[in-house]
């Protein structure tokens, strides 16, 4: 790596005024500060606000800061008791009966310490209270134990409020004082620190019962193997994390028993993890809890799956693993480190691409004068916000006055306000403001749409992260949003390394409860009833089928999407109320459902061509009858046909399909005749992540690129031969028609037989959809929506991966 060695005066003068520290507190990347209090300042500090219930002279009255101090000096009241002092808190004398109330009107002996120590400077303009009490130039402080986060959350504050001087002087105080508390507290590490929850045996023992069930069944042929396999996976995750939170529990209790002078004050293992100093709740479960399933090194034993060893390591580090155990963590271990060496390196190159073509990108004029800008709105990923809209404006220049509606306080009025003028910047006030009055999607600047001649203009591109001002001109803001990008890609590759392999599972809640009464709208429902019992369901045969809760008295209404194949349990326009269910589906497949009644008959599934029959081991010997990737003239399909032998249906079987039925088998309209698994959408992790970011950047085609529609209609589905020169069949493809009734357009999709559809016969798509699964081409994209749509793609494709690992890049780099 390159030395800079500063040698002449002006190189020296460029340090001690640009590069310093002390001038580059904030990350460039989001705004966030890359400065504050680490490790044992943390530690010190956590330790200083932290209460203790019972000690000697709780609830002493002091009538100043300095006599508080005093009295803890002279040792008649230690850091952490409670006391109530004049000015600082409110001073009320009756204590309230609830004993789980915060009680703000008390505090600790240390934290008024630490309100002294930091307020060297800026003396009563510090306090304990709540937000929406404070005067706007003043610090709010938490009266709680002061984690890392909060701590960055102050250093935040007194630079907005106070500025640069403050905040270096500030973090210099906030050095000290951890150092010093950190000293004092004398903690130590033992391994009692470590809590092995009592009850970890009884839940582990109705883990393995579950487990055994689960086996069962598949061996009775009721689930398939990848639902068997998901199954024990989740509920080994849900175990894993039940005793974690049993552990958490016991090791707080420590903290919140009476002082005892025999015992130690504090469970430091909870306090190092709970205040940010050193490991997060992953770390200690592994030494406390139980180590939990661990990632397999190598992908894809059997097609999707083999990402998670389904053997857990049920020990911990204090209780010591198993041989067995051991082979298994050492298994993830190295994966960890093979990553770690393999990765870095990968992240660091796609940096000097960026650097590479970014680098001229600098900031060459005042104002472009440019009309131009793109609209935006939160990225969602299905109902979750992954990036709100508040962030996303925040620091950028508008295109038109963002008005809102506001009461007026004397006569009850409603008049338009501007809070936001045309070309002006929004703060990150302003950006909230704009979020809460339900303003959905903005017109801003960009640099995507910037007309300066050369480089681009501080208007288009807005706040300068680092200083919190629009930025100025000659920064070179392509080199910063380069390395904005590529940065995190090292750290993220770093993380699996901490992990240790220990491989973690999102669990989503496959059902739809009623959150509060109401009437239930069905939108774009295409469903098949089915009798099941003595009761009548309804199962969902589109794709993009919503239901939507509405209550006209309290105006509160929420929707949801329901994925292919749910169960409705509830009929358009019934009355609700809360708890009821209103839909499930299953998590781990996506089922194929007969539409008509009739009798099954298999087409193309020949044994050993397009299909093969297995017998699972690890299921005890279940037969599961799957199919195969196949070439040729092959289709395999489930057909449904009268009593006449006519076909009225027909499915398409795609690669990994599981057939649930036999041929000539009488079946129900709604019934489940063949499952496909759903398990590529899960396995997101930063592995997975850096490559489609690497793809997208690079423009290349991807591998497993999904077909997109290229116009708005409605999707019809066949078959068709195919022929060679002398008439013989040599494959049989499946066709999608998409059709649009307005414009008389038509479009067809040959697809090779044995790809997963994403939609189904009469379902609407929109141009740009995906008709199948993979990744979405983004030269194909271009094609059919055009250069905005593929700049806003691309964008949240990439805020996509990185979002998904907590990383926050801001929009515009
Ligand atoms: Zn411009």
């Amino acid at each position: 790596m390159a030395v800079y060695v500063p040698l002449t005066i002006e190189a020296q003068l460029e340090c001690r005024m640009i590069m310093m520290s002390s001038y580059n507190l904030f990350s460039p990347a989001n705004g966030r500060p890359l400065v504050g209090p680490t490790q044992d300042m943390v530690m010190g500090i956590y330790y200083l606000t932290q209460e203790k219930k019972k000690e000697r002279n709780e609830g002493r009255l002091f009538s100043s800061i300095d006599e508080a101090i005093c009295a803890h000096q002279h040792g008649l009241v230690s850091l952490n008791t409670r006391v109530q002092v004049n000015g600082v808190t409110k001073c009320t004398e009756h204590e309230k009966a609830d004993e789980n109330d915060p009680r703000p009107e008390y505090t600790t002996v240390g934290r008024i310490l630490f309100l002294s120590a930091i307020d060297d400077g800026l003396i009563h303009s510090v306090e304990f209270k709540k937000k929406e009490l404070l005067p706007t130039n003043r610090i709010l402080i938490p009266n709680k134990a002061l984690g890392k986060r909060d701590l960055i959350g102050i250093v935040e504050q007194i630079f907005q409020k106070k500025g640069l001087y403050y905040t270096v002087t500030l973090l210099d105080q906030l050095k000290q004082l951890g150092y010093h508390y950190a000293t004092v507290s004398g903690l130590t590490i033992s391994v009692d620190d470590m809590v092995v929850p009592r009850d970890k045996k009884a839940i582990i023992d109705r883990a393995h019962k579950r487990v055994e069930a689960i086996e069962e069944q598949a061996k009775k042929g009721v689930i398939t193997e990848s639902e068997r396999y998901n199954s024990i996976v989740d509920v080994w995750s849900e175990t894993t994390e039940s005793i974690t939170q049993d552990m958490v529990k016991e090791m707080r209790k420590q903290e919140q028993e009476d002082a005892n002078p025999t015992k130690p004050r504090f469970n430091s293992v909870h306090l190092m993890a709970f205040s940010g100093a050193r490991g997060n709740m992953d770390q200690v479960r592994q030494l406390a809890a139980m180590r939990g399933l661990m990632s397999r090194p190598q992908k894809k034993i059997r097609g999707q799956m083999g990402e998670i060893i389904e053997t857990p390591v049920i020990s911990n580090f204090r209780e010591g693993l198993s041989i067995l155990e051991y082979y298994i963590s050492t298994h993830g271990g190295r994966k960890g480190l093979a990553d770690t060496a393999l990765k870095t390196a990968d992240a660091g190159y796609l940096t000097r691409r960026l650097v590479d073509v970014a680098h001229h990108v600098v900031v060459s004029e005042e104002d472009c004068g440019t009309i131009k800008g793109i609209k935006v709105s939160a990225l969602k990923v299905g109902d979750e916000v992954i990036e709100s809209l508040a962030e996303r404006i925040f620091g950028r220049v508008v295109l038109n006055d963002v008005v809102v509606d506001a009461v007026d306080e004397k006569t009850g009025e409603i008049h338009p306000h501007v809070i936001v003028r045309n070309g002006e910047m929004i703060t990150r006030e302003q950006a909230e403001r704009i979020a809460e009055a339900g303003i959905e999607s903005l017109r801003i600047r960009s640099v995507l749409t910037c007309e300066s001649k050369t480089g681009i203009c501080a208007k288009c591109y807005g706040i300068d992260l680092s200083r919190n001002a629009l930025v100025r001109v000659g920064e070179a803001v392509g080199v910063i949003a380069a390395q904005s990008i590529g940065e995190p890609g090292t750290q993220l590759t770093l993380r699996t390394f901490h992990i240790g392999g220990a491989a973690a599972r999102v669990l989503k809640q496959p059902r739809i409860t009623v959150p509060f009464d109401g009437v239930v709208e069905q939108i774009n429902c295409k469903v098949v009833r089915k009798k099941e019992g003595d009761k009548e369901i309804q199962v969902v045969i589109t794709n993009n089928a919503v239901v939507r809760l509405v209550n006209e008295q309290t105006r509160q209404r929420q929707s949801w999407e329901l994925p292919f194949g749910s169960r409705l349990h509830v009929a358009s326009d019934a009355k609700v109320c809360k708890g009821d269910l209103i839909a499930e589906w299953d998590v781990y497949s996506i089922p194929v459902v007969a539409e008509r009644t009739g009798r099954i008959r298999f087409q193309d599934m020949v044994e050993g061509k397009t299909l093969i029959t297995e017998r699972h081991k690890a299921a005890g010997g279940s037969i599961e009858r799957r199919v195969i990737p196949f070439k040729g003239k092959f289709n395999p399909r489930l057909n449904i046909v009268n009593e006449k032998g006519k076909i009225i249906s027909t499915y398409s079987l795609p690669v990994d399909a599981v057939v649930l039925v036999e041929d000539d088998e009488q079946i129900h309209g709604g019934d489940t005749i063949a499952k496909i698994p759903r398990e590529e959408i899960r396995t997101k992790d930063v592995t997975g992540g850096l490559p489609r970011v690497e793809e997208l950047f690079e423009a290349r085609h991807p591998k497993n690129a999904a077909v997109i529609s290229e116009i708005d209609g409605k999707v019809k589905i066949a078959t068709v031969e195919r022929n060679d020169k002398e008439g013989k069949v040599v494959s049989i493809d499946t066709v999608i028609t998409i059709y649009n009734e307005k414009s008389g357009k038509e479009k067809t999709y040959t697809l090779p037989a044995g790809r997963h559809l994403l939609v189904y016969e009469g379902d609407r798509v929109e141009s740009g959809e995906p008709l199948t699964d993979g990744v979405i081409d983004a030269h194909k994209y271009l094609e059919v929506r055009g250069p905005q749509h593929t700049q806003e793609f691309l964008l949240n494709e990439v805020q996509q991966v990185y979002r998904l690992q907590g990383v926050m890049v801001n929009d515009k780099h």
